[in-house]
């Protein structure tokens, strides 16, 4: 088996043709599920981002994890094979590719685990790794009328996808990231172990695997916290002028005691113009709804900055209490009064709200355009020079597409993840959501990514990249800074072959003794 695996890849037969190749590997690993070529023009090539491509030897479609696991064992054997797990290829920088390696295309396994449990009275779902939270919420919603707590802002991702990075929206604040509202998860290692984890057992596996950028094992399943699900919600936007009563507010919003909460805390920077995409037309929540700039305080800078906030509420509720609930948590705020937007949406409507924005951007072509995005969490004690520097000067005429900026708490995190965060309580999630039409302009957006990047170092500002992106070594372990040994560790007890999730460029396939590992 090893040495045909091996002649798979590297064979010099010249008769020997890809397809020759799958059907061997297929026949050799005895699947449950199927096997496909690979190929550059196969979805496993390609990712949302669009700036990378690479070639997979095999794109598989298990049908659960001991397929995966045999994949894995399978990828061993050899002395060069990797393996990556790919959610909804929904990363911008190639993160689940796999070039002359195997691909596993986790949404095979979406139907796998789907069970409602109740522990110390508490509610959670077990879901697949490989399904998408838009059909965890719509089955928990029809079944339960019970909804996850914390959310990403777009739901056409994969619970394992999201889970491997965090998993942020605007309820973080109050619930912490998606890796802070799971309890156990069944995982494959990269040693081909299907293994269930949680924080009592196998735990550094647990932990190493969430916000772990797929590094030490494939989620298959995943317990996830549940809440009662709301019927509707109150979405509100508020403008602001100046950074500092923005951010003033933003910090003071996430920080209120439980029970004073707004239910959801976002808000992006939008540029002072009347451009479509990226000026005030960007704002009002409903097309009835007129942005008056007459209303903009003068003077104002090159940007405004929009507070978006969500208030749960069930049909049941009066109007006038959820009018009070409303004005009792924004009254102390120092929002431009005349410029507020509201709407009632369903609860449904609200979670899956940029779904219409796809179906939108898909009609103009621009959801299969290139993205180059940039993900940066920023200390409460840079964000006013990243300001300054980055939105009124850089980007003050916009990226084409929303540019977020909210508050987080950084004990809503569980520091014994792999996720890495800047230091502080208080820190910033800035997502620079470029939507560009195809063209050279790409390389300069990308280009002005990586100055922005390099503005942070120069200028000391505390950050650290979210769904990090880096090439080098050396810029991986200050990426993880005094985290990078226990991240190494983690590898070296669950991955020592370095056969998972080779798109991330962390590490490099490990050249093993095939007699040293006949046993696996
Ligand atoms: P993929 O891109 O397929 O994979 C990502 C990485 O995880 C790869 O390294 C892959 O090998 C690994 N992986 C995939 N599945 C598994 C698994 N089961 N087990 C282990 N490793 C696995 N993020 C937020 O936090 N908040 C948001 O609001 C948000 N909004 C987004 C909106 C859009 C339109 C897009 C495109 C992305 C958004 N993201 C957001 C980023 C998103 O969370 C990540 O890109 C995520 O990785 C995508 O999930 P995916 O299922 O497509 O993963």
């Amino acid at each position: 088996m090893i040495a045909c695996l091996g002649r798979t890849v590297h064979g010099t037969d010249a008769n020997s043709t890809p397809d020759d190749d799958v059907s061997t590997i297929s026949q050799l690993l005895d699947l449950q599920g199927s096997i496909e070529n690979g190929g550059i023009t196969g979805v496993a090539g390609k990712d949302f981002g669009g700036l990378y491509s690479a070639k997979p030897l095999a794109v598989i479609k298990p049908s659960g994890s001991e397929d995966i696991a045999r994949v894995v064992k399978a990828a061993l054997r050899t002395s060069h094979l990797t393996v990556a797990a790919r959610g909804n290829g929904h990363s911008i920088n190639g993160q689940a590719m796999a070039d002359g390696g195997l691909v596993i295309d986790m949404r095979s396994t979406e139907e796998n685990h789907f069970k409602l449990l109740t522990i110390d009275g508490s509610p959670y779902i077990d879901v697949s790794g490989g399904a998408l939270w838009e059909d965890v919420l719509k089955r928990c919603i029809s079944r339960f009328s019970l909804a996850p707590r914390s959310w990403t802002d777009y739901l056409s991702l994969t619970v394992g996808g999201t889970l491997s990075n965090a998993g942020v929206s605007g309820q973080a604040f109050r619930y912490g990231p998606q890796t802070s509202n799971v309890t156990e998860l069944e995982v494959v290692t990269g040693k081909g172990e299907v293994t269930v984890c949680s924080e009592t057992q196998n735990s550094e596996l647990f932990f190493g695997a969430l916000g772990g950028l797929g590094q030490f094992s494939i989620i298959t399943r995943a317990r996830v916290k549940l809440q009662p699900a709301p019927d509707m919600v109150r979405w509100i936007r508020l403008v602001y002028s100046e950074f500092e009563e923005f951010t003033r507010d933003a910090e003071f919003l996430v920080t209120q005691e439980e029970g004073e909460l707004f239910d959801y805390v976002e808000g992006f920077v939008f540029s002072n113009s009347d451009d479509p995409i990226n000026g005030w037309p960007s704002v009002p929540l409903d097309p009835d709804h007129e942005f008056n700039p007459t209303h903009i305080p003068q003077p104002a800078g090159s940007v405004l900055y929009c507070l978006e906030v969500a208030l749960h509420y069930s049909h049941s509720d009066h109007h006038s209490n959820i009018e009070t609930a409303v004005s009792r948590l924004i009254e102390r705020l120092g929002f431009v009064r005349r410029l507020k937007f509201e709407v009632n949406v369903s609860y449904m409507e609200f979670i899956l709200r940029v779904k219409q924005v796809e179906e939108h951007a898909k009609a103009n072509g621009i959801w299969d355009s290139p993205h180059p995005w940039l993900n940066i969490f920023v200390s409460k004690s840079s964000i006013v020079d990243f300001d300054r520097t980055v939105f009124k000067k850089m980007l003050k005429d916009g990226v084409g597409g929303p540019m977020l900026i909210y508050p987080l708490l950084r004990s809503k995190w569980d520091d014994r993840t792999s996720v890495v965060l800047p230091e502080g309580e208080i820190f910033y999630i800035v997502a620079l959501l470029r939507f560009v039409p195809k063209g050279p302009s790409v390389e300069k957006l990308v280009a002005q990514n990586h100055e922005i990047v390099k503005l942070c170092n120069n200028e000391g500002l505390d950050f650290k990249l979210y769904l990090p992106h880096y090439q080098s070594k050396e810029d991986w372990k200050r990426h993880f800074g005094y985290q990078w040994s226990r991240f190494v560790e983690r590898k070296l007890s669950f991955d020592p072959m370095a056969i998972l999730a080779p798109g991330q460029q962390i590490f490099k396939r490990t050249h093993i003794n095939l007699n040293q590992h006949s046993q696996l």
